[in-house]
């Protein structure tokens, strides 16, 4: 194929297979944000370019180097979104919904784009189900959040697979007070830190904490911590967390040195980080931002949210093979029909089946084709029976019921009696 007729690398199509586990995965999720009273809100995918800068913070490796940024027509700078955190802001600030203090429990779902080096588990156009709360400002909320996504992996059956890694950031001022003390210490050590911690630490020295270099992290055992500087009111509320967590019985490990890569995090921060998908580890992360919104022109309000990548929670599921035996099949009956009287009664005859029965996944043959044809075709579609209606069955006004998987004679049912007969042998999602 000629070059021009590729998606773009690290853009990835997601295909006919692969659809039934995403639908599986969202719809689960959806469903138990749902039960705790999340709302789905809808933001655009592109923004100007100045909310991100912003929002995500002006030295970060997001808005520095991943940043899909283009001019429209108008001249005006537009970024594809490469998260969802300061569109949401944008928008609760726009309509005013998050006025007088009204609490707002939001998510939303969809592609963000970051021009990364795809490998497995990172890609440039990605898929996030994040999650944002307004105006509750104690720990409770930042449980709930973390309690939610416990159940999620409950349900998904990845629990044992995941490790919640938690930290407190402080706030503004005692993460101030600290970066000083860490800016002092790295200042005194700086020809034994590699190149881009250097860097980090003239543009945002709270970035070397989570260094890869060796030889940077032997310097960083003695740093002084972040835990020796937060101030009362952070430390009560990283408490309160805990207690939370431990009341509910969820582990974490704590990790002085997870600070996230955005600037506006506060207080919380925390990661779901599992060993089972190589390098990209991190499946779910988030934490509080309580000066966001400030900062983006609206009145102080407390914010708490996370976001988790799509394609590496399906890779989980692929990997951990948690894989539901009922999304592979997605047909439950295949009718079979040979002659053109038969096709027309039988297209009437599943119509009124379809009626009675909403939820059935009830092909009908297109094509026509021989016995020994749709017969494959029905085999193929992985459906429980086949339903033929052939010269016999018209005359007799029935239609022929064959279990394709296991055991069982085909019989014939009247076909008044279809839809009930139905109704008895296929389990309806
Ligand atoms: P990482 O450290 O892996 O780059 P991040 O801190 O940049 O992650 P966030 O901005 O917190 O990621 O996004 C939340 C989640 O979205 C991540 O934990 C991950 O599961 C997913 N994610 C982020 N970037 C990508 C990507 N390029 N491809 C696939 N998933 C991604
Ligand atoms: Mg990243």
């Amino acid at each position: 194929m000629s070059k021009s007729l590729q998606a773009i690398r690290g853009m990835n199509d997601i295909l006919p297979e692969q659809t039934p586990l995403w639908r599986y995965f969202e719809g689960t999720v959806a469903r138990l944000l749902d039960n705790y009273g999340y709302k789905q809100i809808r933001m655009p995918i592109v923004e100007f370019t100045e909310l991100f800068k912003r929002s995500i913070g002006e030295v970060t490796d997001i808005v520095e180097k991943e940043m899909y940024t283009f001019e429209d027509r108008n001249g005006d700078s537009l970024t594809l979104r490469p998260e969802g955190t300061a569109a949401c802001v944008r928008a609760v600030l726009e309509h005013g919904i998050t006025g007088g203090g009204q609490v707002q429990k939001l998510w939303y779902i969809g592609p963000m784009f970051r021009h990364e080096r795809p490998q497995k588990g990172r890609y440039r156009q990605f898929h996030q189900i994040g999650l944002e709360v307004f105006n509750l400002d104690g720990p409770d909320i930042d449980a709930e959040l973390i309690i939610m996504t416990w159940r999620l992996w409950g349900e998904l059956g990845i629990r044992d697979a995941v490790k919640l890694e938690l930290n407190s950031l402080g706030t503004s001022e005692s993460r101030g007070r600290y970066r000083e003390a860490l800016v002092e210490y790295l200042l005194a050590h700086h020809d034994k830190l590699d190149e881009d911690s250097q860097r980090r630490l003239k543009t945002n020295p709270l970035r070397v904490l989570d260094t890869k270099n060796a030889d940077t992290q032997a310097v960083l055992v003695d740093a002084p911590k972040m835990a020796d500087y937060l101030d009362d009111e952070s430390r009560a509320h990283f408490e309160g967390l805990k207690a939370r967590l431990d009341a509910v019985g969820i582990p974490y490990v704590l990790n002085p040195k997870l600070v996230r890569g955005l600037d506006y995090y506060s207080k919380t921060v925390f990661e779901w980080v599992t060993d089972r998908l190589g390098a990209q580890g991190t499946v779910c992360a988030g934490g509080r931002y309580d000066g966001l919104v400030e900062q983006m022109g609206g009145k102080p309000t407390a914010g708490v949210g996370f976001a988790m990548g799509i394609e590496r929670l399906v890779l989980m599921l692929e990997t951990l093979e948690q894989i539901p035996e009922e999304i592979s099949r997605q047909v439950d009956v295949y009718l079979c029909a040979f002659g053109e009287q038969a096709e027309l009664a039988g297209l009437a005859l599943a119509e009124r089946v379809r009626d009675q029965l909403p939820n059935l996944r009830l092909q009908v043959n297109a094509g026509a084709g021989s016995f020994k044809s749709q017969f494959k075709k029905a085999d193929k579609s992985g459906a429980l029976y086949a339903l033929i209606l052939g010269d016999d069955e018209m005359a007799q006004q029935v239609v022929g019921f064959k279990p394709l998987r296991g055991q069982g004679e085909q019989q014939s049912i009247a076909w008044d009696a279809l839809a009930a007969h139905l109704a008895t042998c296929v389990v309806q999602g």
